[in-house]
């Protein structure tokens, strides 16, 4: 048993609570008591303000090496796609599995502490399983155990170049042939300390009866089921066209949709899929800094809220590993399309990158501070020039709204230190990350 006495906690009110003593039995959190005014002995102090785990929602681990390389000359999210395929084509299980090692120790510095991996990265470079057909899946599972944080393997069902094209280039790395070679493969991964979930990765990739088959199999498994939805105009034209339906429509038609499933990205909907979405009560995984970077546009996340929706966060290319301005930026992108301030509360972001985060990759007992849950804490320094001057009862918007990644001092994850004084316990992450770019891009 260890205990941890915060200065600040945000225990899921309106409020940060001070003074508040956790005792961590194992990889659970065991008790928690708020108004012990100072630590008792033995406590480990935790400075400034301390909140559940940040849930990654959405990650594309090896496009972490095209950050900065993708930022200069003009372009679309489709001259973007043609750069990161050309990052896709280097990439071997070795590689993989150092990028991604040190991919996930940076979003541990940042406070993640479960990452959502959206895995279409499959086969050799050909499009020839490897020996081991998971081998790049289970390259994932071994950079997150690695670099101590928790992964959903969210393995994605490929099929198609486009409505209609097979794959081409880098795209026959990413493919099964049929759903039903996608679900034999996914099945023989482990399934022990991760998670294994499914995704649709978009209906450009996936025709529609083999979206129902992926569909099925993660709810006959219990299994959170993602897909990339309507990030780009042109894949809604493409969709209405060959299908006579929204990607949203198609995937309610393919009985994909239900309280497992999230939509990722849900930028360009229409009312009605609005509705579908906030009547099945999905998730909407919103990665607004990614979203800026290809110029996908600002989705309705107020509207899905109000319909029944829930929300997520992801970083997904990237561009910046920061969940502080993945949250604030849904608020703030939102204050810039529609003239209106206030629409999504500090709190409700919050909610966003840690329950909510943790409940759409299937991990329904992390991301709270409260008895019985996996004992995953994340302290933010209130110290740095960014956050001095917070008050006690404004430190949530404080930390919504100013702090940086860095300002991470030490984070839990299952009861373990993974982050200590702002450093990575296990890992020199700044030389990982150089060493892993460079080995894939030169
Ligand atoms: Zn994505």
């Amino acid at each position: 048993m260890t205990a941890y006495w915060c200065e600040l906690a945000w225990l899921g009110g309106g409020e940060a609570e001070r003074g508040v003593l956790i005792d961590v039995d194992g990889e659970r959190i065991a008790a928690v008591t708020s108004g012990v005014p100072a630590p008792l002995s033995g406590a480990v102090r935790l400075d400034g303000l301390t909140l559940p785990g940040l849930a990654n929602a959405h990650s594309h681990a090896f496009q972490r090496a095209l950050r900065g390389r993708t930022q200069h000359g003009t372009g679309s999210f489709w001259t973007w796609r043609e750069q990161m395929y050309r990052a896709a084509e280097r990439i071997d299980p070795d590689t993989y599995l150092a990028l991604a090692r040190a991919t996930y120790a940076e979003m541990a510095l940042a406070g993640v502490t479960t990452v959502g991996e959206f895995h279409y990265l499959h086969h050799g470079p050909d499009g020839t399983p490897y020996d081991d057909p998971n081998a790049m899946g289970n390259a994932l599972i071994q950079a997150a155990a690695e670099a101590g944080i928790r992964i959903t393997l969210i393995d994605a069902c490929y099929l198609h170049g486009g409505i209609d094209r097979p794959p081409e280039g880098a795209q026959v790395r990413f493919s099964d042939g049929t759903a039903e070679a996608w679900a034999e493969r996914v099945g023989a991964l482990a399934n022990d300390s991760v998670r294994i979930g499914a995704a649709i990765h978009s209906i450009r990739a996936v025709d529609p009866e083999s979206a129902r088959v992926v569909a099925g199999w993660a709810r006959t498994g219990g299994r959170p089921l993602h897909a990339h939805v309507s990030e780009q105009p042109a894949e809604n034209k493409a969709c209405v066209e060959a299908y006579g339906g929204t990607p949203t429509a198609v995937l309610a038609d393919a009985d994909a949709l239900d309280a497992d499933f999230t939509a990722v990205h849900a930028t360009h909907l229409t009312d009605a899929d609005v509705d579908l979405l906030g009547g099945a009560g999905a998730c909407c995984c919103i990665c607004p800094t990614t979203e800026r970077d290809l110029a996908d546009g600002i989705g309705a996340m107020r509207q899905l809220l109000d319909a029944g929706a829930s929300m997520s966060l992801g970083s997904d290319s990237h561009a910046v590993i920061d969940t502080f301005e993945e949250a604030r930026a849904v608020e703030l992108d939102e204050r810039l399309a529609t003239g209106e301030r206030g629409r999504h509360p500090a709190v409700e972001l919050l909610r966003a990158a840690t329950g909510r985060g943790h409940a759409s990759l299937g991990w329904a007992n992390a991301g709270r501070i409260e008895p019985g849950a996996r004992a995953d804490l994340v302290a933010v320094g209130l110290d740095s020039v960014r956050l001095a001057g917070t008050d006690a009862r404004t430190a949530l918007e404080s930390v919504v709204f100013a702090a940086a990644a860095a300002d991470v001092r030490h984070v839990l994850v299952d009861g373990r230190t993974v982050v200590e004084d702002g450093r990575h316990t296990a890992l020199d992450v700044p030389r990982e990350l150089d060493d892993a770019i460079r080995a894939v891009m030169g």
